[in-house]
C-alpha cells in the first residue's frame, strides 16, 4: 500500500538509568514526505535518531520500516535496509577527498562498515566503476565538481555539509535522516539548503525525517511536524498547527 507510512514509531521508550529520554513516543513518516522533528535542547531528538540508526537500544516500543521491525538489526545493516543519515557534527573522513568520501557512501550500502571500506579502498587503490559513476553523478548534482579531488579538511564547513549530504544520498536511502543540517550554516547557505532538501526529495523519491532547530527551515520545508519535550510527544500536525500550539510555544519560551 503506497499510502502506508514508510516509517512507524510506536510507543518508543528509552531510559538511561533514571533518565527517561523518550517516553512512549509514536508517530508515522508517510512515504515521500518531509517530516520535521522539533523540540528544545534535551527533548530526545538525537536519542530518537540514534534509535533509528540502531546506535541506541530502545527500552520498549516498536520501530518499523516498510512494515518490518528494524529492532533486531545491527547498526551496520541500516544502509542496506534503506536508511541513510547525516550527523550534527559531520562524520566525514577529513584526509580523504570529496570523491573518496562519496564513494564510501556507495560502498556502505553493500558493505555496511564505513571504516573497513575506507581502509580496503586505500590499500587496493581499486575503484569499483559502477560506484565511481554514482559518485560522479552526485558530485555533479551537488555542484561539487570543482572540489571533487580536494581533501575534505581543506574545505569550508558549508561545503563539507554538502559532501556529507552527497555521501548519505550515495547510500541510495529510502528514508533519509538529517540531523540539524542547518547548524553552523550562514543565512544564504540555509536558503540553499531548503532548496536542496526539497529538490532532492523530489528527484530521488525520498522520505525525509529532519531534526532541526532552525525554525524557518523546518517550518518552510516540512509537510508534517512532530514536537517533543522532555521525551514526550507534545504535538503533531502541519507546520501552521504546531506553531500555534500553546504547549509548543510554552516549551520554547521555557527554554530561554
Ligand atoms: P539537542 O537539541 O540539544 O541535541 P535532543 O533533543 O537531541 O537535544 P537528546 O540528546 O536526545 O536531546 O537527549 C535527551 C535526554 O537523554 C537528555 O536528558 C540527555 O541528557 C539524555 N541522554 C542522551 N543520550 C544519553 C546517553 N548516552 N546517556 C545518558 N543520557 C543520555
Amino acid at each position: 500500500d503506497p499510502k502506508e507510512a514508510l516509517l512507524r514509531v510506536r510507543d518508543v521508550v528509552v531510559r538511561f538509568g533514571g533518565i527517561v529520554a523518550l517516553d512512549q513516543v509514536s508517530f508515522d513518516v508517510p512515504r515521500q514526505q518531509i517530516v520535521g522533528l522539533i523540540g528544545p535542547n534535551g527533548a530526545g531528538k538525537t536519542t530518537l535518531f540514534n534509535c533509528l540508526s540502531r546506535l541506541y537500544e530502545t527500552t520498549s516500543g516498536g520501530i518499523e520500516l516498510d512494515g518490518l521491525s528494524i529492532l533486531n538489526l545491527p547498526a551496520h545493516a541500516m544502509a542496506a535496509r534503506g536508511i541513510g543519515r547525516t550527523f550534527q557534527n559531520l562524520a566525514l573522513f577529513p584526509s580523504a577527498t570529496v570523491f573518496e568520501n562519496i564513494l564510501i557512501g556507495c560502498h556502505t550500502r553493500t558493505h555496511g562498515n564505513l571504516l573497513a571500506d575506507m581502509l580496503s579502498l586505500r590499500r587496493s587503490r581499486q575503484v569499483n566503476r559502477a560506484a565511481a559513476v554514482v559518485a560522479n553523478e552526485l558530485i555533479a548534482y551537488l555542484r561539487l565538481g570543482e572540489v571533487a579531488h580536494r581533501r575534505v579538511a581543506e574545505l569550508p564547513f558549508g561545503t563539507q555539509k554538502r559532501v556529507e549530504f552527497a555521501r548519505a544520498l550515495a547510500m541510495k536511502p529510502r528514508l533519509l535522516l538529517l540531523d540539524e543540517p542547518a547548524c553552523g550554516l550562514n543565512h544564504e547557505e540555509v536558503e540553499g539548503l531548503a532548496d536542496l532538501i526539497r529538490g532532492t526529495q523530489r528527484d530521488f523519491d525520498l522520505t525525509v525525517l529532519l531534526v532541526e532547530h532552525h525554525m524557518g527551515l523546518v517550518m518552510g520545508i516540512s509537510d508534517w511536524i512532530v514536537a517533543l519535550n522532555f521525551g514526550r510527544r507534545i504535538a503533531a500536525g502541519t507546520p501552521a498547527q504546531v506553531q500555534a500550539n500553546p504547549e509548543v510555544i510554552a516549551a520554547y519560551l521555557g527554554e530561554s
